[in-house]
């Protein structure tokens, strides 16, 4: 049985700031995070870690 979930997680889409290519699926509280945020994360385009910027 699936579980409700008290608080509301969004879909986000990760982008890589350098190349701007959509890397990664993800999600996030928006109760915890209001704002866009920023992860770093493995870009296989750029072939390095950049900071990725959430999107939609
Ligand atoms: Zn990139």
């Amino acid at each position: 049985m699936a579980k409700k979930a008290k608080t509301k997680r969004e879909k986000i889409i990760l982008e890589c700031t350098e190349c701007k290519n959509r890397n990664y699926n993800s999600t996030k509280n928006k109760a915890n995070d209001p704002e866009r945020i920023e992860i770093k994360k493995y870009c296989p385009t750029c072939r390095k870690t950049t900071a990725h910027k959430e999107t939609k």
